[in-house]
């Protein structure tokens, strides 16, 4: 049976197979070391994104100039997706997420990206943004760190929260307010080294589904004029974050729609199986109702993402197109999770079982990346409401 939105995969066909395979034999025996609910190491992590960068799938859409393989975003999209539905646990970590290349940096001097780009697009280094604050998580840019100017540089002073992978990021991105020579206040992104002076970690969060989250505290951290990303006096980082951001929400997309789909896979296995009544459970229209919606929903969704991916490569980037992408496949995700749950009785509410974990991992996925009720605010902004 073809799926309608096997039109957009097939041209990846040979690049999806041959990711598939590397997750079957290579992360598949790691991760069934990881035990139940366990998140890997850091060490683990910096393995696999290495060995994913060596074989060409780890930041694809970076240029080979880079350590990139010159890959279409729609192929990323498209692997993707296809890390969600191996339902291996290590799988995404093969490809570039919060913690890989910025395309921000895309922006900097030559000196910054090949001293930062570069190493993050080979996967030998990672980074982390610090754009949220107490004060500002949706309203991002309504920010209280600020960076003034001084002889030779600036003083950045703040307090960031809820960072990826701040305690290990070899570089962080840091979102501080700049003076125009207006004298009003504008975002500019920074770029701290781990361990700079006047940078440190505060308050330490750990996820529902295991990832640890940290503040991180700048006080008054002074940093030379080259930290500042781009040429000039401080590009505007609120126009170059605009594209980033719907990148970032595609992607999300995909791997929600891949989580989706394996889910649901796992939901029909069980419901071909398990019996009740003297009959499987699949026979029962009220569970067929779950996996069938669920089908229907994940199908859409899935081919939303996949033209909207497309239309990047074609560049048409407006930010609706991503944010009707990710409104609608993050929330089918958390629907066919819980649906797929919901088929599997007390068997999925078990600790250990995929779903019980998938459960709480993609409640992650509304928040991240703009919540859904910010996607609604985009897209009502371009339909010329609010
Ligand atoms: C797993 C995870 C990883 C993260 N990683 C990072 C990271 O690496 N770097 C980083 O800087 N941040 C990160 N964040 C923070 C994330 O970006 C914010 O949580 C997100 O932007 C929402 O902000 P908030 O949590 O402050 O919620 P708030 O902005 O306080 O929103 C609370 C509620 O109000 C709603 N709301 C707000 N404004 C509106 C509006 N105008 N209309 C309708 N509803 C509205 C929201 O949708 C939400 O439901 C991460 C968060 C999570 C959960």
């Amino acid at each position: 049976m073809t799926e309608p939105s096997a039109v957009f995969e097939d041209e990846y066909r040979e690049l999806l197979d041959s990711f598939g395979a590397f997750v079957r034999r290579e992360l598949e025996p790691l991760a069934a070391e990881l035990g139940e609910g366990g998140h890997p190491s850091h060490e683990l992590c910096s393995y696999v994104r290495q060995r994913s960068a060596q074989l060409g799938f780890y930041a694809g859409d970076y240029p080979e100039s880079l350590g990139g393989s010159d890959m279409p975003f729609s192929a990323v999209v498209a692997l993707q997706h296809a890390a969600g539905r191996t339902g291996c646990r290590l799988a995404p970590y093969a490809l570039a997420g919060s913690e890989g290349p910025s395309p921000l940096l895309l922006g900097g001097t030559d000196e910054q990206i090949k001293r930062y780009l570069e190493p993050l697009v080979r996967g030998q280094r990672t980074r982390c943004l610090a754009l949220t604050e107490p004060d500002a998580g949706s309203d991002a840019f309504r920010l209280t760190t600020t960076a003034d100017r001084v002889d030779g540089g600036w003083v950045i002073s703040g307090r960031k929260t809820f960072v990826s992978n701040a305690a290990h990021a070899d570089l962080v991105l840091v979102v501080a307010a700049v003076r125009t020579p207006a004298g009003q206040r504008r975002p500019a992104v920074f770029l701290l080294e781990q361990g700079h002076p006047g940078m440190r970690l505060g308050q330490r969060y750990e996820g529902m589904s295991g990832e640890v989250l940290h503040e991180l505290v700048l006080d008054a951290a002074e940093v030379p004029d080259e930290a500042l990303l781009g040429d000039g006096d401080a590009p505007d980082a609120l126009g170059a974050s605009m594209g980033s951001l719907s990148r970032g929400r595609l992607m999300v997309a995909a791997m929600c729609n891949g989580i989706a789909e394996y889910a649901l896979s796992l939901g029909v296995e069980y419901a071909r199986h398990r019996r009740a009544f003297g009959r499987p459970i699949g026979d029962y229209q009220h569970v067929q109702e779950h996996l069938v919606t669920s089908r229907a929903e994940l199908e859409a969704s899935k081919v939303l993402t996949l033209a909207c991916a497309r239309l990047v490569d074609s560049g048409v980037e407006p930010p609706e197109n991503a944010a009707l992408a990710k409104l609608t496949a993050s929330t089918m995700a958390v629907r066919v999770v819980d649906r797929a749950l919901q088929v599997h009785g007390a068997t999925g509410w078990v600790r250990g079982h995929p779903l019980e974990f998938l459960y709480r991992q993609v409640r992650t996925m509304t928040i991240i990346e703009g919540t859904t009720e910010i996607q609604k605010v985009i897209i009502a902004g371009a339909m010329g409401l609010g």
